[in-house]
């Protein structure tokens, strides 16, 4: 690792979200870092007022690593479909609200909009579902250093949706090169595809490298 200060001994993921969470723990713990997460501190969920995925993680890394006083992790991931002109991108959690945009949380509602935006237009074949989850992942200290990783799964959206492992839209998401869903994987399987396991080995390779 050089440039960058250390992770280790502790550092917070900044998500409340326990999918990510597992996800993030799998590939980061190996590396000799403890993880706590923001919800297991109890800090407050900053607004992500970014207009980019990179400035969502941001503001949640800086908020995380100010109010723990340890270096913060936070991932800002969204579903971007093509046939929808990159929605819901950085909407992909709001989806999941009902009409008045009150939670709690509803993939099954999220899932089934994505397939009524497709089929109003049209979007039937495969190769009409064409997407990508992409995840932007930074790394913030409390002096202020920030070092940003992204990438991104291309895929196929499917319905109806497949398979019970995982999170929010891995039911309806086939990654380039599997016939299987999201959700049909185990997390390890998951890993071999997904933005966030392609993001964090960016990463890992810059400060563990
Ligand atoms: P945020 O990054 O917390 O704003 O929310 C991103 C949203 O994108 C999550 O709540 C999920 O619904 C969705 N998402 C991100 N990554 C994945 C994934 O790996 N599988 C399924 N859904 C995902």
């Amino acid at each position: 690792m050089d440039g960058f200060p250390p992770l280790a001994p502790k550092a917070v993921i900044a998500t409340h979200n326990a999918g990510k969470l597992a996800e993030m723990r799998d590939l980061l713990e190996p590396h000799g870092v403890a993880l706590v997460s923001a919800g297991e501190l109890g800090l407050p969920e900053p607004a992500e007022t970014g207009h980019m995925f990179s400035q969502n993680a941001a503001i949640k890394a800086h908020a995380a690593a100010q109010a723990s006083g340890l270096p913060a992790i936070a991932d800002d991931s969204g579903l971007c479909v093509d046939a929808l002109f990159g929605a819901p991108g950085l909407f992909t959690a709001d989806w999941a609200l009902d009409a008045q945009g009150q939670g709690p949380r509803d993939w099954t509602r999220a899932m089934s909009r994505v397939e009524a935006e497709l089929r109003k237009r049209g979007a039937t074949a495969p190769d009409q579902r064409r997407g990508q989850f992409v995840s932007a992942i930074v790394v913030a200290w409390p002096d202020g250093t920030e070092a940003l990783f992204e990438a991104a799964v291309p895929g196929t959206l499917v319905w109806p949706p497949r398979g019970e492992a995982g999170f929010g839209y891995d039911p309806m998401f086939v990654p380039n090169g599997e016939t299987r869903t999201f959700a049909e994987l185990t997390r390890a399987e998951k890993h071999r595809f997904s933005h966030r396991a392609r993001a964090l080995a960016k990463l890992t390779a810059a400060l563990f490298g």
